[in-house]
């Protein structure tokens, strides 16, 4: 997709955005193995997230910003998460 596109159909622009973050989402998750690091399970990009180990080491929303980030930077960032599904992820945020 050419840049004009995006900055000149706003629908189009939102659609390269979702695609994007779930490019993204999806090599953060390779370099974490693909799997939930609480249960071993294998689920769907939407199923999977990244919990902060410590959290005020916490710089980025990877929800929010991710794609906005360099991949260096992300890198870095991901050193600080484990990857965990969606269930697991609502267990570690109880306690
Ligand atoms: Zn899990």
């Amino acid at each position: 997709m050419k840049l004009h596109e995006i900055t000149t159909d706003p629908k189009k622009n939102v659609e390269y955005v979702l695609k994007c973050r779930r490019n993204r989402k999806l090599k953060m998750m390779k370099s974490k193995g693909n799997v939930c690091s609480k249960c071993g399970k294998k689920k769907s990009v939407e199923q999977m997230e990244f919990h902060h180990t410590n959290p005020s080491k916490k710089k980025i929303e990877f929800a929010e910003k991710g794609i906005t980030r360099s991949w260096d930077k992300t890198k870095k960032e991901l050193k600080k998460t484990r990857l965990v599904c969606k269930d697991c992820h609502g267990r570690l945020r109880k306690k």
